[in-house]
């Protein structure tokens, strides 16, 4: 870890998708954001899904790039200088494959990973929270009720990303209301099982490029096989995805930050006022010092906690703090820069307008900021 200097691969990498942020998915970002949420528009998952980005962390064997978190991470910043709301579609992607890749039987791997790394676009969503189940996953209702060899799933989940428009749905319900994390199930629901009904699409503030729906599970039957991972096990695979999704929450914030960074730092030098660029005033630059220390410092955190669980070491605490600081230093660099824009930051359709409504997400997904620091207060 003393070593910070990316492998060559590594360095390839981050170049090809700099390349293609820059060619393709930039200037295509501002106008999908315009067009607003209602209708996915699978433009921007279709250059992923053909370079097999889509889902980064599928293994070689399934068809997939295998990356590791570290690797991941690297990619998702990029990604997230352009568009905050395509790095979702790909988080939610990595999200329903990791309990598959996690604990799934060869069967269920074999099924649904290498839909993943196919040149057309497949997407997955993860859907765990409800309306009376945010934070307090204990409160969940959504129930799955044994029925011979089938499970019947009743229920509704809330702000899925993807759910929309998804191969296949990674579903978190319990099977005891009274026992919610004792007895919680892990089921892969596919697209076409009849039962599963795409309910509204949710409009939101930012990255709007990420379709989220409520879906509902109406007598939804399942045959058994679809539970993934040995039962009793499914809350302790929901915590293990969350502790690994989070560091990769926290590299979207390094990404959304970097690029108010740079855009207000450019201004800065190219505005002038009293004769002279508004950078030369200490009350501009030194706020750009401070973001640059702040923006190294979260993407530090972020790159710790990933390498820490590609060593499969303790990574809890590592990507709680990664997931909270870079959702802070997003906000808070998007801020800025709205502010060291002046008036023109606050138009609609400036790159740091969108910046900021995308930021402003960060700090309510993968476990609120304070969830964040219960977990870490816990590991104190
Ligand atoms: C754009 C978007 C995309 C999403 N995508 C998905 C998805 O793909 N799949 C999915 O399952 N979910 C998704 N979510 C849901 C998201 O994970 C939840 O919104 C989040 O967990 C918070 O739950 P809540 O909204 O019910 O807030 P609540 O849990 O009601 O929290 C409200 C406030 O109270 C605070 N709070 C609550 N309990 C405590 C406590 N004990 N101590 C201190 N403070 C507390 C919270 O920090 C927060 O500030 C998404 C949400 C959004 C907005």
């Amino acid at each position: 870890m003393a070593d910070f200097a990316l492998t060559r691969e590594q360095s390839l990498l981050v170049e090809e998708v700099r390349a293609l942020v820059q060619e393709k998915i930039a200037p295509a970002a501002r106008e999908l954001d315009c067009a607003g949420d209602e209708r996915f528009d699978f433009t921007l998952a279709e250059l992923l899904a053909r370079v097999n980005l889509l889902t980064p962390t599928v293994p070689q064997e399934y068809g997939g790039r295998g990356l590791d978190y570290f690797t991941t991470a690297l990619v998702l910043e990029e990604l997230s200088t352009a568009c905050a709301g395509l790095a979702a579609v790909v988080t939610a992607n990595i999200h329903a494959a990791s309990p598959i890749i996690l604990a799934g039987t060869p069967e269920q791997k074999n099924t649904y990973l290498p839909d993943l790394t196919q040149a057309s676009p497949h997407l997955a969503a993860f859907a765990l929270t409800e309306k009376s189940a945010g934070s307090d996953i204990g409160a969940m209702e959504s129930l799955a009720v044994a029925e011979g060899e089938d499970w019947l799933v009743n229920g509704a989940k809330d702000y899925v990303i993807n759910g929309g428009v998804a191969s296949f749905v990674t579903l978190f319900v319990a099977t005891n209301p009274r026992n919610v994390r004792g007895s919680m199930l892990c089921l892969v629901v596919p697209q076409d099982t009849p039962g599963l009904k795409v309910g509204a699409v949710r409009h939101k503030m930012g990255i709007r490029y990420a379709q989220t729906v409520q879906l509902l599970f109406e007598n939804l039957r399942l045959a058994k096989e679809h539970a993934i991972g040995i039962p009793g096990s499914a809350y302790l695979l929901l915590m293990q995805t969350f502790d690994r999704g989070r560091s990769l929450a926290g590299a979207i914030g390094v990404g959304i930050a970097r690029a108010a960074f740079e855009y207000a730092l450019q201004y800065s030098k190219e505005r002038y006022q009293f004769g002279r660029p508004i950078y030369v005033n200490q009350g501009v630059s030194f706020a750009l010092a401070e973001l640059a220390t702040r923006i190294e410092a979260a993407r530090m955190l972020v790159w710790k906690a990933c390498w820490l669980i590609d060593r499969e070491l303790d990574y809890t605490m590592a990507s709680s703090m990664a997931k909270l600081a870079g959702s802070r230093v997003a906000v808070e660099a998007a801020a800025a820069a709205m502010e060291i824009c002046g008036g023109e930051g606050y138009l609609q359709g400036h790159p740091v307008e969108r910046y900021l409504r995308d930021a402003r997400v960060l700090p309510l997904i993968e476990g609120t900021d304070n969830v964040q620091k219960a977990v870490i207060a816990s590991l104190l």
